[in-house]
């Protein structure tokens, strides 16, 4: 017989119950024993959800009673770990152990709210009230600010005057909805917590190898020999994850090295920590790279067949003194045009295979790097010399084709006005040591939020769209000018150049758009989409809002007062808006940012005219859908209870109040009555779409039959799509994120998967599903060598049987082709190769370069005194003035997270609370001793944007470094705590940052910035 996992425990419950009394010395008679009272959990009935906190995407098992007793509501009393997932295997770290207070918090918002213009107070009213209300205001902001042709007489559609924020945890099917919402009515100012996150790990993965995602996954750092963490603390920010990690350790004689500016919990269970200045990451890791090559520590056969060194870069490109070729001064932006390689007749990358061309990628690289000596890298990092080369030689050592090295990082390497380029500099030194595509290596972004990864797949950026294509710009007025320039054309003949697909996964997107509404006559809707002019990212939006420029706003599950920099500006720019709505589960920052808090949140309320509502929305238990982990297994979830009080789901709150615009438009007409009245919204009932619904239409489905070359039919039409291959550019098929397709078809729903097979290194494809294709190390193929050998014995993930490619992973590559086709394997590149030169993906070079962040210790850069800081960082004029010295400020600041704590939620959650109950800020002892500040002392930390107290912790974990012959002190600023919660009350530690951002990403710079400290 075998016991179900309910069963089993009513068997168990029975024998502890049975046990339990013999043990106490009682003998019941037998009526009595059916008399006790069942074990709860036996009564109880189990739900499976995914913790809700960071990307690690726990399983858990929810437990809630009430349900099916007449009048009686599900409430869930119980939340463990689901044992049988197979990253988390059963684990929950403080985060997850916390989420039942989570649900259950008395920070739960339960009935709409409304504050009118300098009022003192919520007034509670009805849900017909606040989105008849909403709705209207909405339409009138739109009606009289709508753009429907620029300057120039172009058609551009958009809407500048209101934006909107979305979240970062609720599910896809809700991501989709926000994202119909905003370009429904022609938003650009539409953004979410990529942003602010991991945006920059797009920026320049993407440009590297084709893909802006981690490349392996969780499991798979299992199999690593060296993992380097550098810009993260898995073990506090990832704890579960970690443990992957440990397994290396354990089971693979892994060493884990830790390079931080603190001595923080990964460093303290790892085999060798060194400290590091914050913001000179880049500088380290070309340091890394100019070791590799000047050692001789490079993959040879690797890097010549499978990254771009052997390619032959045009004359013109250049490199000098800190500036690349092409840069225009008065615009601060490069011409791009030379950053490529030299063409042949036919228009392919030239190369030389012997790699002595002086103009091939890789003596070009050596010429780039040569500056990062390792004496130089220690004066810029503070790094000791010996602790660099210690790290050098370990990652050299993964040079060998049996040995890998996994690099982990997350916001400490995306959180620069350089942050893109310390990840592309990493992505350099793993493409180097042939670590990707490689099962335990690879570029590892640890993502934070739950569903940030699916957030950013479905595009919800001011200027993307699903799927990471990009969003027409009023210079692209027909559909062919942006196919044209959106589609690439192939760089060395023979490659798949995957992205030459693109129109079929654009038209199928407009397909799903507008519906029957897009034909092939009026370009299938697309001068529906909005056109944009510039970007309209948060700090650039924000910065509008300051300046008087925005009306409405919507924040939806997102805090933006805590969330974005230089928390007074934020303050000052929401003041200024005629409206904000707050959709959120809990009582957040933002929805209070006019309640006078005293020193926490010193405003005039009286004077603030913004009209606010507060919407309750449900959390992560209280809906079905998906969301993607960090590895990009998109994850289906179901509902433990219903949302408390009056709270509604997202979904209804969007469709509802989207519903009444449309209504307001039928009746009255206004502003591009089009653009709102043709996006398809033909849900079963509109104001009110279902997750399951809308998570097939984001799939996509046949809207003809499809016939293959022969003529048969593959797909018939009304059926869902099996895979992104079938997509057509001729309007018969739907498909609202094509690396999506293949989640939900005519087989079922695939992301609710439960197999949990071991394929072959912690491989375990019948789990969930991963985009795109269900594959789970991106890249694989260049896990062997180009005649199909694995480059590993021990490692071999695919095999070719002579016809096919098959193995424990799903092949990343056509699985057709043949060992030595010529096909290289990074499918998405035009070139179908890593790219050590990144072209012009990225807007500040093709190489990676070290910059001094916005706010530096340093008086000039020694790499280059006249090019301190990136050259093309977005200094926008409002913030420059808002900008600190280091005569005034001396110290580096850098900000963190902690264990116990998540962002700004979990401090509502009780057990939380409890545990790590009031700010603090980290000081090392030599600093501390200087200032005469003893542990548990107030402190007052101020930049030139505001100030926190908090108090101090006098630590061994900070040391004093020497950077370029100075003493230099750092301190660590852990960003969790504000005026709402279950905690003490404390600052938002943003309100110290500055708001400037990555060059390519706008991604803000919280990681290195000056501060002052003084004891309270
Ligand atoms: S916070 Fe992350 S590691 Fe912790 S339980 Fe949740 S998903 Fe797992």
């Amino acid at each position: 017989m075998t016991l179900g996992r309910r069963q089993f425990l009513k068997a168990g419950g029975t024998c502890v119950a049975g046990a339990s009394a013999l043990a106490l010395g009682f003998t019941p008679p037998k009526a009595y024993a059916g008399d006790s009272r069942q074990y709860k959990l036996l009564r109880a009935k189990e739900t499976r959800n995914n913790c809700t906190y960071c990307s690690v995407g726990c399983g858990i098992l929810m437990y809630s009673l009430g349900d099916g007793a007449k009048n009686a509501k599900p409430s869930i009393f119980h939340i463990e770990g689901d044992p049988d997932h197979p990253v988390s295997r059963g684990s929950l770290c403080p985060k997850g152990a916390g989420l039942v207070d989570f649900i259950h918090s008395e920070g739960r918002l339960l009935y709409p709210e409304h504050r009118a213009p300098g009022s003192k107070e919520w007034k509670r009213i009805t849900w017909e009230e606040a989105t008849d209300r909403i709705a209207r205001l909405l339409k009138e902001d739109r009606d009289k600010n709508f753009i429907e042709k620029n300057e120039k007489g172009q058609t551009v559609n958009r809407w500048l005057s209101s934006g909107m924020l979305a979240s970062s945890a609720a599910s896809n099917e809700t991501g989709l909805l926000d994202f119909k919402f905003a370009r429904a009515l022609g938003m650009l100012g539409l953004d979410c917590q990529a942003r602010v996150c991991h945006a920059p790990t797009v920026s320049a993965l993407a440009p590297s190898f084709g893909r802006g995602a981690m490349t392996n996954n969780w499991v798979d750092i299992k199999n690593a020999n060296v993992v380097l963490v550098m810009g993260g603390n898995p073990a506090e920010a990832h704890p579960v994850g970690f443990k992957w990690v440990m397994e290396a350790k354990i089971r693979n004689g892994a060493k884990v090295m830790v390079v931080d500016p603190r001595f923080n919990r990964t460093a303290a269970v790892a085999d060798f920590y060194t400290p590091i200045r914050a913001g000179a990451d880049a500088a380290f890791m070309l340091g890394v790279v100019n070791y590799l090559l000047t050692h001789d520590k490079i993959q040879h056969e690797y890097v010549k067949a499978y990254t771009n060194a052997a390619l032959i870069v045009r004359e013109d490109y250049q490199f000098e003194d800190g500036l690349f070729s092409g840069y225009d001064a008065d615009k601060r932006i490069y011409d791009k045009t030379s950053w490529t390689y030299e063409r042949d007749e036919q228009g392919f990358a030239k190369s030389d295979p012997t790699l002595q061309h002086p103009r091939c990628v890789l003596n070009l690289l050596r010429k780039h790097v040569e500056r990062y000596t390792p004496e130089m890298v220690t004066q810029l990092t503070g790094t000791p010399a010996k602790d660099f080369e210690h790290v050098c030689a370990e990652l050299a050592r993964t040079s060998a084709p049996d040995q890998t090295a996994t690099f982990l990082f997350a916001l400490g390497w995306t959180h620069h006005t350089s942050g893109a380029q310390i990840i592309r500099a990493g992505a350099m030194v793993q493409m180097l040591l042939g670590n990707i595509g490689m099962p335990g290596g690879g570029m590892n972004a640890l993502r934070g939020h739950s569903n940030i990864q699916g957030y950013t797949d479905l595009g919800l950026l001011s200027l993307r769209l699903p799927g990471y294509m990009n969003l027409p710009s009023d210079k692209q007025q027909d559909i062919g000018t942006y196919l044209k320039e959106t589609t690439p054309a192939t760089e060395v003949a023979n490659q798949v150049n995957y992205w030459h697909h693109t129109p079929k996964f654009f038209v199928s997107l407009m397909k799903t758009l507008w519906g029957e509404h897009a034909t092939a006559a009026n370009n299938w809707g697309y001068d529906w989409l909005p056109k944009w002019d510039r970007s309209y990212d948060m700090l650039a939006y924000f910065d509008m809002m300051y300046q008087g420029k925005v009306n409405g706003y919507i924040a939806q599950g997102f805090n933006p007062l805590a969330a974005m920099p230089d928390k007074n500006k934020t303050a000052q720019a929401l003041a200024k808006l005629k409206f904000l709505v707050v959709i959120d589960p809990l009582a957040t920052e933002t929805g209070s940012f006019w309640q006078d808090e005293g020193k926490y949140n010193d405003v005039k309320t009286e004077d603030i005219q913004t009209e606010v509502f507060r919407l309750p929305s449900s959390c992560f238990a209280e809906e079905n859908g998906s969301i993607v982990n960090s590895g990009r297994w998109l994850q289906w979830h179901f509902a433990g209870a219903a949302p408390p009080g009056e709270a509604w789901q997202d979904s209804r709150i969007l469709g509802t109040i989207f519903t009444k615009i449309r209504d307001l438009y039928r009746k009255e007409g206004g502003a591009c009555p089009e653009q709102v009245l043709n996006m398809q919204w033909n849900y079963r009932d509109a104001e009110e779409p279902l997750p399951e619904e809308v998570a097939r239409e984001c799939n996509g489905f046949a809207l003809a039959d499809l016939k293959d070359d022969q003529g048969r039919v593959v797909v018939k039409k009304g059926q869902l799509l099996p895979d992104f291959s079938v997509m057509r550019d001729d309007g018969t098929t739907s498909s609202f994120a094509w690396i999506f397709a293949g989640s939900w078809t005519e087989a079922g729903n695939q992301m609710a998967r439960r197999d949990n097979t071991d394929t072959g290194l912690g491989c375990t494809p019948g789990w969930a599903w991963a985009w795109p294709a269900n594959r789970r190390i991106l890249y694989n193929r260049a896990s062997l060598d180009p005649s199909g050998r694995p480059w590993d014995p021990k490692r071999q993930i695919l095999e070719w049987d002579g016809r096919r490619w098959s193995g424990a992973d799903v092949p990343d590559y056509p699985v057709t082709a043949a060992p030595g086709s010529g096909i290289s394997p990074f499918i998405m590149q035009p070139d179908g190769v890593g790219r050590l030169f990144g072209c012009g993906g990225m807007t500040d070079g093709p190489f990676p370069e070290h910059y001094e962040p916005t706010e530096s210790p340093l008086q000039s850069n020694p790499l280059h005194p006249a090019v301190t800081y990136n050259p093309v960082a977005r200094v926008l004029t409002d913030d420059r003035a808002r900008m600190g010295h280091v005569k005034n400020f001396p110290y580096v600041a850098t900000t963190y997270s902690i264990t116990e704590l998540f962002r700004h939620w979990t401090k509502h959650s009780r057990l939380n609370a409890i545990i790590q109950p009031e700010q603090f800020v980290e000081i090392g002892e030599k600093l501390a001793g200087k200032l005469n500040i003893a542990a548990g002392d107030r402190v007052k930390v101020s930049s030139a944007r505001g100030h926190i107290e908090a108090k101090a912790v006098v630590t061994k974990r900070i040391k004093t470094l020497n950077v370029m012959g100075h003493d230099l002190d750092q301190i660590g600023i852990p960003c969790h705590w504000g005026f709402r919660g279950a905690t003490k009350k404390g600052f938002l530690a943003n309100t110290l940052s500055p708001a400037v951002g990555d060059a390519n990403s706008q991604t803000p710079e919280f990681k290195a910035f000056l501060v002052n400290v003084e004891k309270v």
